[in-house]
């Protein structure tokens, strides 16, 4: 089970996350039919998505989207408070070799050419929104320089997905370190360091550790652990929702569904989930729009 930890260190003046998000994005892999260099940015994305959402509370989401002007189309993924992340791209089959590092070529795939935005639904019709420049398409970086630029606390992000010759996901998670406030300079250099040094996190995954082992090896020290969350691929389309989608096309386009095809499907892009409208369900709908 793929779960994530808020945890703090050096006298509470870091803040940290880590997650585990390998059957999340196995799953995202499963429902999408993602080649590996496209799961490796829908995962990592997905990844660093479902840790913001660690900072928020209760009901509170999230919304991120990455144009990186790259061949796999946008990014899109939205996470809440529960742990629970959903996510997909415009073009899912999209491969490129290895880069000069060994690894995926992200940066190939999503481009260099672009914005992250970020928008939190905090309550009360709230809405934050955050956007800035894409600065190195392999995504970890980009969400590093979105948090220090658009919500300005400085951090550190992490995000990594290894895949497996058969397409699934063989370790995919993350990590994000904050500095809050009066952080000591000897704090930050040895932290500098250490994130300078360390192995890549999905590395790390891959080995067995724990997201609180993650944040140990990151951090080099143990950190006090405030929550723990379950963390799952989450959608919450239904039938119900496409239904009213069909009832605010209105009598005529009804109509035409009815007569010209006899049913109509409709997809979700998030799950890739199908919905089949029969001919009868169709008329029921039909006559709710005249209600
Ligand atoms: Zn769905």
């Amino acid at each position: 089970m793929d779960y994530l930890v808020k945890a703090l260190a050096y006298d509470g003046k870091v803040r940290a996350y880590a997650a585990n998000t390998t059957e999340t994005i196995n799953e995202a892999q499963r429902r999408h039919y993602t080649w590996p260099t496209a799961s490796a940015a829908i995962g990592r994305t997905m990844t660093a998505t479902v840790m913001m959402g660690a900072m928020l509370k209760g009901e509170h989401k999230l919304s991120v989207k990455i144009e990186g002007g790259g061949p796999i189309g946008a990014i899109i993924a939205d996470g809440n408070a529960k742990g629970q992340v959903r996510g997909y791209v415009s073009n899912p089959q999209v491969h490129f070799d290895l880069n000069e590092h060994g690894k995926l070529d992200v940066r190939r795939a999503v481009g260099t050419t672009g914005t992250l935005s970020v928008v939190k639904d905090i309550g009360l019709r709230d809405h934050f929104t955050g956007q800035t420049e894409i600065v190195s398409g392999e995504i970890g970086d980009d969400f590093t320089y979105y948090l220090v630029s658009s919500e300005q606390v400085p951090s550190s992000v992490g995000v990594g997905v290894l895949v497996n010759p058969d397409n699934t996901i063989l370790a995919a998670g993350g990590f994000i370190i904050q500095l809050l406030p009066g952080t000591e300079e000897a704090v930050i250099e040895r932290l500098e360091k250490r994130l300078s040094t360390i192995e890549p996190i999905s590395k790390l995954i891959e080995k067995g550790m724990s997201p609180e082992e993650v944040l140990e090896e990151v951090l080099g020290e143990k950190p006090k652990i405030l929550e723990t969350v379950p963390v799952e691929f989450s959608c919450n389309c239904s039938k119900e929702r496409f239904a009213n989608g069909v009832i605010s096309l209105g009598t005529a386009e009804i109509e035409d569904m009815i007569e010209q095809d006899g049913q109509a499907e409709a997809q979700c892009h998030f799950c890739n989930e199908k919905y089949v409208f029969t001919k009868e369900e169709l008329e029921e709908l039909r006559e709710e729009t005249t209600r």
